[in-house]
């Protein structure tokens, strides 16, 4: 490759010249006519969590890359593989958040929420950057909706991040949804795991991939993560996790599951489910989608855990917390494939407002003003000409109404008032419009 040349805007040409006309590898446009997807997704996830008292939370895409590291932990894949880290022009080094977890337990801190009535329950959706190989359902710059129950130790939040998760999918419209569950336990009994883990691993060492010789010495639990396939086979016989639990671990797991139970969420123990984050304790969960019987598929929408000292770890006081992500571009696809039907909460409206010639054109700029600052819900179509073509898009958008002005209204002071429904149109005076409008809406409403 040689060494990296300057150009004249100062932009170093490494390897091969890339088109820029073409998005980056694994980053993708959300274009218009995806955006009902993404709308209906999150629209009921904010309407399924807003009952539970979840609050908005937005941290900045960047942050130190410390954080990271400390947090999630070098020897994972995410920290170790595949994060966008780049030194800004301080010298310092900075990091595309990978994951949502580690930067709102910062926000948690730095912000002093530990001060507010516990626990703070936060919400976000947004971008997450990891350089992963982009493939079908994976890539590089995806979205998550995100939530986390920080200040609470109790098993009963654990269940009921996992009941939301699973109701969030049920309302969004993915009904075959299974939960697999499992509990890594708390550092000092997950260290004895790990001993064992270590000394099974040992006798196999020779048929494990490089990273895994090295995992098996410092961290043994990260060898569940590896993507390997003779890696995953060596583990078929491995000790199970839920055998090492200490008495108050165990406890934590066994009320999860009696809540899980309680609430009827299909669900299944995996104690090889270790979720690649070394901040996890106790509880790790993941969603699956299954499909139908006819058309079975198994796909990952999202997962999370219990972490109750990832607070401390990144410097704050022993705080308790769980959470989960839900993978929006994998909800998206599927809700697709599976021709699922969609609520388009904004897309209707009451009246279309109607222009026919120039000088309609013109005027309707005021008149639209006039019905929206009135509080109608009104769209305008000022971008066509035809009659034809707008009334059609007054059906497209389920108007009530559509109120029409051409050459001659406007010279009279008049307008139409259509009912879309039967076609009767009425002439108002343009004085009257917003009176005979909010009328006709009046009376459509107790027609109905
Ligand atoms: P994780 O944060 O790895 O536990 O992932 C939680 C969910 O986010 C997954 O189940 C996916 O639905 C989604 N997800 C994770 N990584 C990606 C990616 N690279 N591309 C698209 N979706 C992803």
């Amino acid at each position: 490759m040689g060494r990296p040349k300057k150009t004249k805007t100062g932009v170093k040409k490494v390897g091969k010249r890339k088109n820029p006309l073409q998005s980056v590898r694994g980053m993708h446009d959300i274009l218009p006519v995806d955006q009902k997807y993404w709308d209906h997704v999150i629209n009921n996830f904010v309407d399924t969590i807003d009952p539970f008292g979840f609050q908005k939370i937005e941290t900045p895409t960047l942050e130190r890359t410390e954080l990271f590291a400390r947090g999630i932990g070098d020897e994972t894949d995410i920290v170790s593989k595949e994060m966008f880290t780049f030194t800004d022009k301080s010298g310092d080094s900075l990091t595309l958040r990978p994951e949502w977890t580690a930067g709102i337990a910062r926000a948690y801190i730095e912000k002093g929420m530990s001060s507010l009535s516990q626990p703070v329950k936060l919400f976000a959706t947004g971008p997450l950057f990891r350089h992963e190989r982009p493939q079908s359902g994976r890539y590089r710059q995806f979205h998550q909706l995100d939530l986390e129950v920080i200040g609470d130790k109790n098993p009963i939040i654990d269940a009921q991040v996992i009941f939301l998760a699973w109701k969030i999918l049920q309302n969004i419209g993915l009904k075959d949804i299974e939960i697999q569950i499992n509990s890594v336990g708390c550092p000092e009994c997950r260290h004895e795991y790990n001993s064992a883990l270590a000394s099974f691993l040992s006798a196999k060492k020779n048929r494990l991939c490089a990273d895994c010789k090295k995992r098996s010495k410092k961290n043994a639990l990260r060898v569940f993560d590896c993507k390997n396939e003779k890696c995953q086979s060596l583990l078929n016989d491995a000790p199970d996790i839920i055998d090492s639990l200490c008495e108050e671990c165990h406890n934590h797991f066994k009320i999860i599951l009696e809540y899980m139970d309680e609430l009827a969420i299909p669900y299944n123990l995996n104690s090889k489910l270790v979720r690649g984050l070394d901040y996890y304790t106790k509880t790790t969960f993941e969603i699956w989608y299954k499909g139908s019987k006819e058309k079975p598929v198994e796909l990952a929408l999202g997962g999370g855990g219990r972490y109750d000292n990832l607070v401390e770890l990144l410097g704050g006081r022993p705080t308790p917390a769980v959470g989960i992500a839900l993978g929006i571009e994998r909800i998206v696809d599927l809700l697709k494939e599976e021709k699922i039907n969609i609520s388009e909460k904004n897309k209707k409206t009451d009246v279309l407002l109607i222009q026919l010639g120039n000088l309609a054109k013109k005027k309707s700029l005021h008149i639209f003003d006039n019905i929206l600052e009135n509080g109608i819900k009104a769209k305008e179509a000022l971008h066509k000409s035809s009659i034809k073509s707008q009334l059609r898009l007054a059906d497209n958008l389920g108007a009530k109404f559509a109120v029409i002005i051409g050459q001659k209204e406007v010279l009279d002071g008049t307008a139409l008032i259509r009912n879309m429904q039967s076609g009767i149109q009425e002439i108002v005076s343009a004085d009257k419009l917003i009176p005979e409008i909010k009328e006709r809406l009046r009376n459509y409403k107790k027609d109905k």
